[in-house]
């Protein structure tokens, strides 16, 4: 029997998109209507305008066909030394399909001394009908711990381009794992977050849906995407007691689970590759690279008790 991973069920063209973006609304240096056409130019089929503390629904290059996810930023601050806060990115459905914020709404910055006081900013965002992503954990000098926490997000970043460009920050998922191995069921999420006009374009997720904000939205809640710089995934499921993975041509494609690369295999051009999981693991997820360094991420495939006692009588 093959189960697909989400991203995999059916035969759905996948959705491009970019889920973390800042523009004139608030500290970045181009204006929505020029950012949301430059997406548009780059073959994006959806994005978020997520400025910081200021709430937005609003398609300001409505001509360019690409549609948006309403959503903002939300922040609140640690104490230091250096950089120490909680950075959380708001995605809701139409203000018409129970979405509790408003065109333009702002929002403080929060002040707390603990992350776990950070709590009732996470919750606001659930009792407003908005689905939370944890965004670049490192850039924020986040513990694991710190976001363990707080309650469970659906969503975490896993690649953050504007981190990794200005700071070299948030190019791994090791965060990730370690809240996979503690139990989390969390989906990872590339994003740009990008503050000027070369950071846009480099991180995006690729989306089992249709083309309206609820369907998306619903994909990303049961992790119907996966997250990529470049290459592209076309399916990862588990076949009996293997996992497998095909993908456009790569250099690397590596298994994940228990925190530790399992079973990497090297190019060039290699477009699938196949591991069985460990016995008693949780999950296992993939990562491939190509030759530019490039990478791209499956969501994982959870691997409950159910799954291992099945496995133990075959
Ligand atoms: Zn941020
Ligand atoms: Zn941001």
């Amino acid at each position: 029997m093959i189960v697909h991973q989400a991203a995999f069920d059916g035969n759905a063209t996948l959705l491009k998109g970019n889920l973390h973006t800042h523009t004139t609304r608030s500290d970045a240096i181009s204006s929505p209507e020029t950012v949301t056409r430059q997406y548009a130019a780059m073959g994006y089929d959806f994005l978020a305008l997520t400025d910081h503390r200021r709430y937005n629904y609003k398609n300001f290059a409505p001509q360019t066909g690409l549609f948006i996810i309403p959503g903002m930023e939300l922040d609140a601050n640690l104490p230091g030394p250096g950089c120490h806060c909680v950075h959380i990115v708001s995605l809701g459905p139409p203000s018409d399909h129970g979405n509790g914020f408003t065109q333009d709404e702002t929002f403080d910055s929060v002040y707390v001394s603990t992350a776990s006081e950070a709590e009732p900013m996470l919750q606001s965002i659930y009792a407003h009908g908005n689905l939370p992503v944890f965004c670049h954990p490192e850039w924020s000098g986040n513990t694991a711990e710190e976001i363990m926490s707080l309650s469970e997000v659906p969503l975490m970043e896993i690649w953050n381009t504007g981190c990794v460009l200005e700071n070299g920050l948030d190019s791994h998922a090791a965060y990730w794992d370690e809240l996979l191995c503690k139990g989390r069921k969390v989906y990872g999420v590339a994003s740009d977050d990008g503050h000027h006009p070369y950071q846009n374009g480099l991180g995006f997720i690729r989306v089992n849906a249709e083309k309206n904000v609820s369907s998306v939205l619903s994909a990303l809640e049961r992790g119907a995407f996966y997250a990529s710089c470049g290459p592209e995934i076309y399916d990862f499921y588990l076949e009996d007691d293997k996992a497998v993975i095909l993908c456009s041509p790569v250099e690397m494609i590596r298994f994940r689970h228990f925190r530790v690369p399992y079973v990497e295999q090297h190019g060039p051009g290699i477009t699938g590759h196949q591991t069985v999981p460990v016995e008693g693991t949780n999950y296992i997820r993939a990562e491939i690279m190509d030759r530019e360094g490039r990478m791209a991420w499956t969501n994982p495939i959870f691997l409950g008790k159910d799954y291992w006692d099945c496995r133990k009588k075959h």
